[in-house]
């Protein structure tokens, strides 16, 4: 099959196995360059380790200390004439490169949520890893089925209280408009919570602990976002602001649950506005993105997943360092985003960008270029009108 990139609005529903590999490669390559991170994790749970910033805890776990990694995520396999996701062939990439590398990876594809792949990969670590010494939970999701009511919860990304307008991109026919976003019901922040909220990730880590899968002084992180006050009536004060409360919220209950073992920690680690496919969803967040991608690049201080993680383990969580916190217990790798002298350039150019200097006053060429990439699509040396194989199965 030739398999060319096919974008319906914030998706692209083909992606392209080589080119899934190639980048994967790219970020184990970054990673290696970066030296050895040591002391580093060695037995890893990464819970959403398939694309964006689960797949780079992996990769920076794997190829920056040599651990063995459980990954868990939910991506779908190729069918007749359909593309698997690239989470299926990033997943692919990364253990056979692993393995290749004497490391051990295995996978589980399945709903997190579920007590069943909880069960399963409990299993799995009881059995092969004996223990972990850092769960890394970096889920983003649609919906959740709660595990125990059976009620399924679907997330929104609505601003709280009263409607909410301004600029957006659609990033592919390159048109800027403006958005109105209607505020969230009761119900509605209440389900956003549910699903992106802490409950899960408590769920995992309790029963991580009462199987005695925690080795002592385990580490646990997941991530956040804050950004600028552009975006905070749709995200920090939004639907998915409030669920991110209840992350934090969750990081103090697990870190004294951590604490009591062998004085393990758990926090959330802030991290940089990047092209994922979680947050090309987010109305207004392209723009942004795309306008900081060229402040930052300019300033060179851009920085993608990959790098974002080597350096919260390299100069926060491992090699012989101790996290940051800021005022509220958070670790903050998004610190070079946030400078004033980034953000005042936002400023600056956000009230002036139309559909007509898009291209000349944002970096929008950029993030069309890192969002095919996530699908396996522009990477140098694939050979894009050559037959591939869509179908591979799952190591
Ligand atoms: P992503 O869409 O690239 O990755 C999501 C991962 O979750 C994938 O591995 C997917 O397979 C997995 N997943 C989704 N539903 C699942 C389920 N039911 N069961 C098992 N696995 C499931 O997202 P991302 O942007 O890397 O986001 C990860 C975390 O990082 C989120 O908490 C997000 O809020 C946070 N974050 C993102 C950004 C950003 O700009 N992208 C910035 C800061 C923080």
């Amino acid at each position: 099959m030739i398999i060319k990139p096919k974008v319906r609005g914030f998706v692209c529903v083909t992606a392209h196995p080589e080119g899934c590999a190639a980048h994967v490669q790219q970020w184990i390559d970054h990673v290696k360059a970066q030296g050895p991170i040591t002391p580093g994790p060695k037995k890893v749970l990464v819970i959403g380790s398939s694309t964006g910033y689960g797949l780079a805890s992996r990769v920076a776990a794997a190829f920056g200390s040599g651990a063995a990694t459980l990954g868990i995520f939910f991506e779908r396999p190729s069918e007749e004439g359909r593309p698997a996701t690239p989470g299926w062939y990033n997943s692919i990439a990364f253990t056979k490169a692993a393995r290749a590398a004497g490391l051990y990876a295995k996978n589980l594809n399945g709903d997190a949520f579920s007590d069943d792949i909880k069960r399963q990969a409990l299993e799995l670590i009881r059995t092969d890893l004996g223990q972990v010494d850092l769960v890394v939970y970096s889920l983003a999701s649609p919906r959740r089925t709660h595990p125990k009511t059976g009620a399924v919860h679907r997330s929104c990304l609505k601003p709280v209280g009263q409607p909410y307008t301004n600029k957006t991109v659609d990033p592919d026919k390159g048109i800027v408009s403006t958005v109105t976003i209607d505020p969230a019901d009761e119900q509605e922040v209440a389900d956003t919570i549910a699903v992106m909220g802490g409950e899960d990730w408590e769920m995992w880590m309790q029963a991580l602990s009462d199987a005695h899968l925690l080795a002592p002084g385990a580490q646990a992180v997941a991530y956040s976002y804050i950004g600028p006050e552009v975006t905070w009536a749709v995200y920090k004060n939004g639907t998915i602001g409030l669920a991110k409360n209840d992350l934090e919220r969750a990081a103090r209950h697990i870190d004294s649950l951590l604490k009591l073992n062998g004085g393990g920690r758990a926090f959330i680690s802030v991290n940089k506005a990047l092209v994922t496919q979680a947050s090309s969803a987010i109305p207004v967040v392209p723009l942004y993105i795309a306008i900081l991608y060229k402040i930052m690049k300019a300033k060179g201080t851009h920085e993608g997943c990959i790098e974002q993680v080597q350096r919260l383990f390299a100069t926060h969580m491992y090699a012989g360092k101790t996290p940051k916190f800021d005022e509220a217990g958070r670790v903050r790798v998004d610190d070079w985003e946030m400078r004033a002298e980034i953000q005042d350039a936002v400023q600056d150019i956000w009230p002036r960008i139309t559909t007509e200097n898009l291209d000349a006053e944002t970096d929008i060429e950029g993030y069309r270029s890192e969002f095919l990439k996530l699908f396996g699509f522009g990477l140098p040396g694939i050979d894009y009108e050559a037959e591939t194989e869509p179908h591979v199965p799952m190591l």
